[in-house]
């Protein structure tokens, strides 16, 4: 699914990535942790394709991101990736359906559709009852539920998931990382980044960041 070599990134003198080279295979369930400033952010945003290596070779799904235009490139995050974020970055004052529904803008089919599809998104994730909820009418728990819905209701391959428990309570964190799990367990390629050691302690691969490097821990 996901294949880093050699890969550096530099942004001017600060050198963010430093070689690293990692493979996540189809189906896994990875957690990417470490310190502050380690470059977990920079991992993600290379396999997200957010952005380009300085160097190395990323390769997502068999695609060479390198070889990429920025349309193939955004197709490739529209059909195959989905985001999720610690600040969830819902559209405020749109109802929960439509937040979900916009995930599918890009693929181009009808609103009825795109709702229709939105509506099942958000019954998986257990919020089938406030379709028209407004952000602000949600808790954190939900509104990530929400932000998960949207991100996955394009059917994506890889579910990439930014500190997706940083800004909630224990038990409300803990319902969204029963989520990812379930997601993973219906076949989805789940990266989780946390600097929660409890969390990462309870996925079953954690790959170690250290001044933009790795340091590959699997647990026994
Ligand atoms: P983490 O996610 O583990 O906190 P990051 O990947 O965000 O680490 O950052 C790794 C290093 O790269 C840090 O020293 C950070 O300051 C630097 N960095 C990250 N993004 C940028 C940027 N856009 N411009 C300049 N420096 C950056």
């Amino acid at each position: 699914m996901v294949r880093l070599r050699d890969v550096s990134k530099e942004y001017g003198e600060v050198a963010a990535l430093r070689g690293v080279s990692m493979s996540i295979e189809y189906g896994e369930l990875v957690g990417i942790v470490g310190p502050s400033g380690s470059g977990k952010s920079t991992m993600l945003n290379m396999i997200g394709t957010l952005d380009r290596p300085s160097s190395g070779t990323v390769s997502i799904a068999g695609h060479d991101v390198l070889t990429l235009t920025d349309k193939q490139l955004s197709a490739l995050r529209a059909n195959v990736i989905g985001f999720v974020f610690q600040q969830f970055h819902l559209a405020a004052g749109v109802p929960a359906l439509d937040n979900v529904a916009d995930g599918l803008l890009y693929a181009g089919p009808s609103l009825r559709e795109r709702r229709l599809r939105a509506y099942e998104a958000l019954d998986r994730v257990g919020l089938g009852h406030r379709l028209g909820h407004r952000p602000h009418e949600l808790s954190g728990g939900e509104r990530q539920r929400v932000a998960i819905a949207r991100a996955v209701v394009g059917g994506p391959r890889l579910l990439l998931a930014d500190e997706p428990t940083g800004n909630l309570d224990s038990r409300s964190g803990a319902g969204v990382m029963d989520l990812l799990r379930e997601l993973h367990a219906g076949g989805t390629t789940v990266v989780v980044i946390t600097h929660d050691r409890d969390i990462a302690a309870s996925l079953p691969r954690q790959v170690e960041m250290l001044d933009g490097l790795v340091a590959e821990g699997v647990r026994a």
